[in-house]
């Protein structure tokens, strides 16, 4: 690396320090290369850890904590109504988030991956600007674009931090825990988000366009999810399209559509969560032979190329499935590219995991992608019988096969713990199992594993992955 007037060069230059950029960071330092990678962050980490999955996933944790206490009644143990003290949890989110920023900063330092605070606009072959950093430029050989994404807004509404009207990084803050809240979105991050509130005690509504929640997960998978959920939240609006907002002093007034007729209702604060759009705006591309999808989110190949021979993009702002464990796999990816290697992004099941109550998870094909797609498919599916909580839920794992050969495709499942089985799921898939294979492998006991083992038996088709009984 040689330090010019204000002004480095590097081999490789990794504009955004999330999942992505850290991912391929990492690796090309592992790999001999010389790496600098700026983010207008202090410290590693991205949304992810810094307002994503992390923050989203430690607050989840404590409400299940809560959600846990409440239900022990039923099993005889009784605790005093818990008291919530949101600076106390504040301040164990930050402690968390603090603790694995450190961790990955220690990690680039160990590797010889310099980070740059600052913002990074191509200006040039080869060359980017760096804003509010104590270097001017860099120039660089090969770049990867890992700036990842910001919630799409309403048009017109500019998210802004001191707004009734939230985006996910507002809401996880926890400024306030409103009365009401109404979510607009049914994806997983407006169910996650809305989770958290309604178990701090809002009484969150939520809003969908379309007439289900989860459009990318198997509607049966979703079917127990939404049972729960209406339960425990104070409505749930779908086919309604939220259209406007307007901010009073009390709270926020939503005009929407439903059936084909416009009405309005009032909250004292909304989450907005209808979906992300890459960062790719500001980023100087027209100085790049960069170019965008139709959908603004940067073109790339299996090798994580662009259409700019030094250019390369990961993560989010490559557009697919938005994960952060997708992003990672396509940084390494990149890095090893650019390192030489013959690899490229080669996944058939990336896991997905919704951390509700209860988490759904999934990966590979799914039945609303064979269907769509025309793909010659079979379904099994059995109920999950460990514990009458687990049965009240309607827990069950679903396998979809190649009819011709039994070969697994997909793997779906809704219930307590999902997050613990689908790792192995995807590994089947990655493996080419069959669904007997899978009825061969032997899981321990007691852990809810064990449920799995119960399948042997009732059903030879049935995986040693699944539960007792046959759907
Ligand atoms: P990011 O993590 O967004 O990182 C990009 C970085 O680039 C950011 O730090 C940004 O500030 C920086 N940057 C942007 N432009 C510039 C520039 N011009 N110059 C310098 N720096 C720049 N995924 C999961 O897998 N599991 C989960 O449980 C999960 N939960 C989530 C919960 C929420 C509420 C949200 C919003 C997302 C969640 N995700 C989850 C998605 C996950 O956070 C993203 O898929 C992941 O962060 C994408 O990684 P990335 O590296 O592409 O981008």
């Amino acid at each position: 690396m040689v330090m010019g007037d204000m002004e480095m060069n590097t081999d490789l230059l990794i504009i955004g320090g999330g999942p992505g950029g850290y991912g391929a960071a990492f690796r090309a330092a592992d790999l001999g290369l010389d790496v600098i990678l700026v983010d207008h962050r202090p410290r590693l980490g991205g949304l992810c850890l810094h307002a994503g999955c992390i923050p989203s996933k430690t607050l989840l944790h404590l409400t299940q904590l809560l959600d846990s206490t409440r239900r022990a009644e039923r099993m005889g143990l009784r605790f005093a109504e818990p008291k919530i003290d949101l600076v106390a949890m504040r301040y164990w989110l930050r402690q968390v988030i603090s603790s694995m920023a450190g961790k990955l900063m220690s990690l680039a330092k160990r590797r010889g991956v310099l980070v740059i605070q600052g913002r990074a606009h191509f200006s040039g072959a080869g060359t980017v600007r760096l804003e509010g950093a104590e270097i001017s430029g860099i120039k660089f050989k090969q770049a990867i674009i890992a700036t990842g994404s910001s919630p799409r807004p309403l048009p017109g509404l500019v998210f802004s931090p001191d707004s009734r009207i939230m985006d996910s990084t507002a809401a996880l803050a926890l400024t306030e825990i409103s009365k009401t809240l109404l979510v607009v979105g049914g994806g997983y991050i407006g169910l996650e988000i809305g989770s958290i509130y309604a178990a701090l005690g809002s009484r969150v509504a939520l809003m969908e366009m379309k007439n289900r929640l989860l459009a990318k997960a198997d509607a049966d998978l979703v079917g127990p999810l939404q049972t729960r959920l209406v339960e425990h939240f104070a409505a749930l609006h779908l086919g309604a399209r939220a259209e406007g907002f307007t901010e009073t002093a009390a709270g926020v007034v939503v005009r929407y559509t439903q059936n084909g007729k416009t009405a309005e209702m009032e909250a004292d604060r909304v989450l907005l969560a209808i979906g992300r759009i890459p960062n790719c705006d500001d980023l100087g591309l027209e100085h790049t032979g960069v170019t965008l999808d139709s959908q603004g989110f940067i073109k790339i190949d299996e090798q994580q190329r662009t259409s700019d021979a030094r250019i390369f993009a990961v993560g989010d702002v490559a557009g697919g499935i938005m994960l952060a464990h997708k992003a990672t796999r396509q940084g390494r990816v990149a890095a090893e590219v650019i390192s030489g290697r013959k690899i490229g992004f080669d996944v058939r099941a990336i896991p997905a995991v919704v951390y509700t109550e209860p988490q759904i998870a999934w990966c590979g094909l799914t039945e609303v992608a064979a269907r769509r797609e025309g793909i010659a498919h079979a379904v099994q599916r059995f109920p999950w019988q460990d514990s009458g909580r687990t049965q009240a839920l309607g827990s069950f794992t679903k396998l979809i096969t190649n009819p011709a050969d039994g070969r697994i495709l997909g793997i779906g499942m809704v219930g307590g713990n999902t997050e613990g089985f689908i790792g192995e799921a995807a590994l089947a898939i990655e493996m080419g199992a069959l669904a007997e294979d899978l009825a061969l492998v032997l899981h321990p006991f007691p852990t809810l594993a064990e449920t799995e083992d119960e399948a042997e038996g009732s059903n030879d088709n049935a995986g040693h992955i699944l539960p007792k009984g046959d759907a």
